[in-house]
């Protein structure tokens, strides 16, 4: 099939076949559709948009595009897909649970841009943790533990790889058809049979307002059935963080301790609304999850000794960040304490960089506590003071002292079982 074809017949609105959009991807991948060419295909996509069935033969395109991977026998393939906030480390938790609970769970997870934080950047704050183990370890890993949590490989849905540089480049990121197609066709190449989404939304999230989040939850809901996924989605809150501690090593603890049945409510909250089983209360309170968790860590080369004792990204300093006036905690903003983490080295601006996995900040307040005057609102913790003047300033916005009353924070917003 011609290019010229097919851009004509996203020009006239019409809705597009199976296999014109199949031909669209497989051109794409190798090369014989320019660059160009591909740029305008998706600048229609992203004006006029795409329907559910179109939606859903990008997203069998996308995923045809390179191996699928497959899990041979044993129990149910579940996975959990975030579109990324501050303080998100529900992952860590989510996976050993499920691992325990029966379920099999091959996470395949990204890494951090800007202000929003990334799973691998995380785990791999646990020295000697890999996330590029071969797929013949992680089939090991996955009939031993039960779960893994492993980067994207190069043969995962390469055509995503290509269409979203050029999305980039061409301001068309922002299209629900276009992401849904995109979050889609990786989970389905890494082989689950179920998925839970946590669609955020707030200050920190990709999508600002809930209904944004929920019309994108909806999306990924019905095409995911569509294409032969089971999948159910959480709204949830991203105006302020997840839990106290934004940064690397800092959010592995506090993962750890909400694997020892400790932690903050909201991420234990978070992480039960999304698990959805009777039993994972108990689990998580039991500390089994925990035992599951180190026996993932060293299954995939980390060393487990450095959950304890405070190990973990040692060696950062401790700035308190004190309140400026007594009163109630009100706002407490995901986007700008994400960013005062990100400017003290915790994230990236390009995918080549590296971050520091010890820095960031860790809340001492929820919004509705009381604070003198002075008190602690908040840890800096940075390295040799880089980023600490911004990091304050961006503090001084992002943590509001009030007179209050502050209106009780509501987490899950809405459920969506397709
Ligand atoms: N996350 C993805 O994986 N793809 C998108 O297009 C947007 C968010």
């Amino acid at each position: 099939m011609h290019i010229d074809e097919l851009l004509v017949g996203m020009r006239s609105g019409a809705e597009q076949s199976d296999e014109r959009i199949a031909a669209f991807v497989a051109g794409v991948v190798d090369g014989s559709i320019s660059r160009p060419q591909a740029a305008a295909w998706l600048a229609w996509a992203y004006s006029r948009g795409l329907t559910d069935a179109e939606t859903v033969s990008l997203t069998r395109a996308m995923t045809d595009s390179g191996q699928i991977l497959s899990w041979p026998g044993g129990s149910p393939l579940i996975d959990k897909h975030s579109t990324g906030g501050v303080g998100d480390k529900v992952s860590l938790v989510l996976a050993p649970l499920w691992a325990e609970l029966g379920h099999r769970v091959p996470m395949v997870s990204g890494r951090g841009l800007g202000h929003t934080g990334g799973t691998l950047d995380k785990l791999e704050a646990i020295p000697g943790y890999r996330t590029d183990l071969e797929v013949s370890s992680l089939e090991v890993i996955l009939a031993d533990v039960g779960c893994f949590i492993t980067g994207q490989t190069a043969q995962l849905a390469p055509a995503d790889r290509v269409l979203y540089a050029l999305r980039n480049e061409t301001a068309t990121v922002p299209s629900v058809p276009l992401i849904v197609g995109s979050i889609l066709s990786k989970k389905l190449a890494a082989g689950v049979e179920a998925l839970v989404l946590d669609v955020k939304a707030g200050s920190g999230a990709f999508m600002t307002s809930v209904p944004e989040a929920r019309g994108l939850a909806e999306a990924l809901v019905r095409v995911a059935r569509g294409a032969g996924l089971a999948c159910r989605a959480l709204v949830t809150e991203m105006g302020r963080p997840l839990g106290r501690a934004v940064g690397n090593a800092l959010e592995v603890s506090e993962a750890v301790a909400a694997l020892q049945g400790q932690g903050p409510d909201d991420l234990r909250e978070l992480v039960l609304a999304l698990a959805d089983d009777p039993r994972a209360a108990e689990v998580l309170s039991s500390g089994r999850a925990y035992v599951r968790f180190e026996r993932m860590v060293e299954a995939q080369g980390g060393d487990p000794r450095s959950l304890s004792g405070g190990l973990l990204g040692s060696g950062a300093q401790i700035e308190v960040f004190g309140a400026p006036r007594g009163g109630i905690v009100g706002q407490v903003d995901a986007l700008g304490i994400g960013r005062a983490a990100f400017l003290l080295g915790a994230g990236r601006r390009r995918a080549e960089q590296a971050i520091d996995p010890g820095v960031g900040v860790v809340l001492e307040v929820v919004p509705g506590d009381r604070v003198a005057p002075g008190e602690p609102l908040a840890q800096i913790h940075h390295r040799d003071g880089h980023g600490l003047d911004e990091a304050r300033a961006l503090l001084q916005r992002a943590l509001q002292v009030v007179d209050g009353p502050v209106e009780a924070p509501v987490l899950v917003h809405t459920r969506i079982d397709g």
